[in-house]
């Protein structure tokens, strides 16, 4: 047998983190997490990209010239339509359970959605007024604090609780694409956790061994909430709208999930990874979150370089690697400068990158001063 590579450590400085435990050569594929736990494929994309393995329709012909859409589809009677790029990722997508219930419940917040666009559409709706979801109408101007996201909420999860109110509020929203777009994604994490478990027990019922949970992995993601809300404070009314149109619109079977929507709201940002058409990244196709991803600490000289291959995201070592070394790849595109590079950091994933091509960078201008 051989002998593992890598292990999973806890940080005082970024989490956990992956460490090589041998001495690992360069281009060794080191870990591969196969399909994102919850994501979304822009709605403008949905007829270019493949529902099963994310080939984009306009990068296959580039070199031919003419931009096309996929043109083999699925479409069951409840589901959304999707698009394939082949007969065999058609049949792929078709034999899961996942990808036809998140169709499934994608239809059904696409419809919820246009629904209160109808309604909305009548009347004068006047901007300058608070969203009456939040419970005191905008704090911008306060330093907000982790008390202010809580009481926000409970007012939220209050006016949810009560069917006449939460339908009231939904009818009168008008729900924007990009939160449209976030509905989708949460979604997509719920139908995967209904999946799992009802699958749990199926495994009970014939005293198997389960096997673990990935849903324990994803509540042990990075909390990014507070951060994200202090630096763009139009995050948090967009997530109380993302939850009440949850509230309001997911199936059935799907709302013993709801309390679960926060916590995937708050880890969203942080760990999820554009879907892009290809390594040139000229578009952006959607996001995913790909849990076992998310355990590699960012470096501007990282060591590990992320493929996704289809649905899998792949790591393999753009160097040799010593036993002990931390394994990191990038969140971003190295070629800028430290300030820029920090300043993305900064945005997107909250922290400021003391990595050593940074800290060496440091060191060089105040060499220069
Ligand atoms: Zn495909
Ligand atoms: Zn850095």
């Amino acid at each position: 047998m051989t002998q593992p590579m890598i292990d999973l450590r806890t940080t005082p400085y970024g989490g956990r983190s992956i460490f090589a435990i041998q001495p690992i050569a360069q281009g060794i594929h080191i870990l591969a997490c196969e399909t994102p736990f919850a994501h979304v494929i822009y709605k403008d994309y949905r007829r270019e990209v493949c529902a099963q393995c994310f080939a984009y329709a306009a990068s296959a012909s580039r070199n031919i010239g003419d931009p096309r859409t996929w043109s083999i589809r699925s479409c069951r009677a409840a589901s959304e339509s999707v698009w394939f790029c082949t007969d065999e990722c058609k049949i792929a997508w078709e034999s899961g359970m996942i990808g036809p219930l998140i169709a499934d419940t994608n239809a059904l917040l696409a419809k919820a959605q246009i629904a209160t666009r109808k309604k909305v559409k009548g009347r004068r709706l006047c901007h300058d007024s608070p969203d009456p979801i939040l419970p005191n109408g905008p704090t911008a101007t306060l330093q907000i604090t982790q008390d202010h996201i809580d009481e926000a909420w409970t007012h939220a999860e209050d006016l949810a609780s009560s069917p006449a109110r939460l339908s009231s509020y939904c009818s009168a929203m008008d729900l924007e694409d990009m939160e449209l777009e976030t509905s989708r994604s949460v979604a997509s994490a719920i139908v995967q956790r209904y999946v799992f478990d009802c699958r749990l027990a199926d495994l009970a019922f014939s005293s198997k061994i389960a096997t673990s949970d990935p849903w324990t992995e994803v509540l042990r993601l990075q909390n990014s909430e507070l951060s994200n809300v202090r630096l763009r404070p139009y995050i948090l009314v967009a997530h109380l709208r993302v939850y009440a149109f949850l509230c309001h619109s997911l199936p059935q079977h799907l709302r013993p999930y709801v309390p679960t929507i926060r916590n995937l709201l708050a880890r969203d940002t942080g760990n999820a990874f554009g879907i892009w058409d290809g390594d040139s990244r000229d578009e952006m196709l959607g996001w995913g979150v790909w849990v076992g991803a998310s355990y590699f600490n960012h470096s501007c000289c990282p060591n590990v370089k992320k493929t996704r291959v289809g649905r899998t995201m792949q790591f393999t070592t753009s160097r040799s690697v010593e036993t002990g070394e931390e394994l990191c790849i990038s969140y971003i595109d190295i070629n800028q400068t430290i300030t820029q590079r920090r300043q993305e950091l900064e945005d997107s994933w909250f922290f400021t990158c003391q990595c050593q091509r940074c800290q060496s960078e440091d060191a060089d201008e105040a060499c220069l001063h």
